[in-house]
């Protein structure tokens, strides 16, 4: 019987959609992470269950041959990405997989085969978004960085390869700011200490840049240095915002913002279209994807002018508002009120004047729909990683779309809802995975569903 710290040798034999190797030993499944199919390594177990087991990797005695060297330092320990031991074409392949695993045995579609996944060109530098948590060690040493996986053991110095230099270059300033002035930062166990996290956010297309400070107070010492310092550093700071979050939580951003210099938002240019982007709203984190993937549910959508078509969870209402001029109406649904205003704000920065847009739970809203007999000939939906509640299902069957495209970051509750849709009447039509996270090991994928004739 395996047992704790047992050091055992083992050979990668599979790996998860996930990106965890997979050895096995006394008939169990033993995971190791950041290890390659062929890799012949001495493991050390670290926690055993009834059928299977998690270990790590004591020494890699034999690489595999599709094994490439990480071209970044902390990546062993970094929770972000899972696959920068393999080339970006190996990687792909896994994703594929995943996709055509979920959607058979979870999702129970036979023979079918989804389209090849869109890469990336570049899989590095593409993300708009960061999010370093703040802290320090037991000496009291500064960290900044990202969380261990699985953990919240902060990891690394704020560089990373998936975000841009400008980035990596403004964590710095921040990291010094907080040394020169002993800026007091957040301590998660005791909830005390002010900085928890530096927030940043670009428009890849407009170059502007927000850089926001979320803090366990409602006011930050040394405001105005640290200002004239981020500002000075890069010309394309238009947005300094002070996010204030006193809950001990593990969510990110508080309710409450302020803005201590420029604008309350940034604005990108995305399938041609204007956005504004406010530190709450959402925004596709990786820009050169998203008009791959909104061309794809544009295409899956096939609008020609009559439809009316409802866009639920719709964020900034981007992905609606990119099919709005060829769609006759729109309503956007979404929870997140400041995402509700952004999502109005972009649809007259675009002169679009047949968008509508609530702000309301996606269930609740597509009951009011379906009760209100809105007959919407297109239903788009891109529900967070849980996927969508049966109710908004039921709502959506209830109204009858023609169509239904599902944008999905979950491949395996993408599956368990399509079965859902199935017993409701609506087959699968065409299936694309995109890769809109390289590295890491999430996949993103688009289908389309047709209703009964
Ligand atoms: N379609 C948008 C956003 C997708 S992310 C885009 O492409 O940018 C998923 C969105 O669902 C988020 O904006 C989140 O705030 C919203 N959301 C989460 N739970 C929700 C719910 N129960 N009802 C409505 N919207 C919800």
């Amino acid at each position: 019987m395996l047992k704790k710290n047992d050091i055992i040798p083992l050979e990668i034999s599979e790996i998860t959609g996930q990106g965890s190797g997979i050895g096995r030993a006394d008939g169990m499944a033993v995971f190791i992470p950041h290890t390659a199919v062929g890799d012949k390594i001495e493991a050390r177990i670290l926690k055993v269950k009834k059928s299977y087991a998690f270990a790590k990797t004591e020494t890699l005695l034999e690489p595999s041959p599709i094994r490439t060297e990480p071209d970044c330092k902390w990546s062993a320990k970094c929770g972000g990405c899972v696959f920068r031991h393999l080339s970006y074409e190996e990687e792909l392949k896994i994703k594929q997989r995943r996709v055509f695993d979920a959607l058979t045995r979870i999702g129970g579609l036979e023979d079918f085969i989804p389209h090849d996944i869109i890469g990336c060109d570049d899989p590095d530098g593409y993300r708009n978004k960061t999010q370093l948590p703040v802290g320090r060690d037991k000496n009291g040493d500064l960290l900044m960085g990202f969380y261990g996986s699985h953990s919240h053991r902060i990891v690394g110095n704020g560089d990373c390869r998936l975000q841009p230099d400008e980035f990596n270059i403004l964590a710095k300033v921040v990291r010094e700011w907080i040394e020169e002035f002993n800026i007091s930062v957040y301590n998660e166990e005791l909830h005390k200490g002010l900085l928890r996290h530096l927030y940043m956010r670009k428009g890849f297309s407009s170059g502007e840049i927000m850089v926001c400070l979320v803090a366990n107070g409602d006011t930050l010492p040394h405001e105005k240095e640290l200002i004239n310092r981020l500002t000075s550093c890069n010309k394309n700071v238009k947005s300094i915002v002070l996010n204030i979050n006193r809950e001990k939580t593990n969510v990110i951003l508080g309710k409450e913002c302020r803005t201590i210099y420029g604008s309350d938002h940034i604005t990108d240019k995305l399938c041609g279209l204007r956005f504004n982007i406010s530190p709450l709203s959402f925004y596709q984190i990786n820009h050169d994807q998203t008009e791959k993937l909104y061309g794809l549910a544009a295409r899956y959508a096939g609008l020609s002018g009559k439809e009316l078509l409802i866009d639920l969870y719709c964020g900034a209402g981007t992905i609606g508002l990119s099919m709005a001029k060829k769609a006759k109406k729109l309503i956007g649904v979404e929870i997140i009120p400041q995402a509700i205003e952004n999502a109005k704000e972009n649809a007259m920065l675009n002169d679009i004047d047949n968008a509508e847009f609530v702000c309301a739970d996606a269930s609740q809203a597509a009951k009011q729909l379906a009760e209100r007999g809105t007959s919407p000939d297109v239903v788009v939906i891109d529900p967070p990683r849980k996927g969508c509640d049966n109710s908004v299902i039921e709502a959506i069957a209830v109204m009858s779309p023609k169509k239904i495209v599902y944008v999905s970051c979950d491949p395996e509750t993408l599956a368990r809802d399509l079965k859902i849709f199935d017993s409701l009447g609506y087959s699968v039509e065409d299936v694309t995975p995109v890769d809109m996270f390289p590295r890491t090991a999430h996949v993103e994928t688009v289908v389309w569903m047709s209703g009964e004739e």
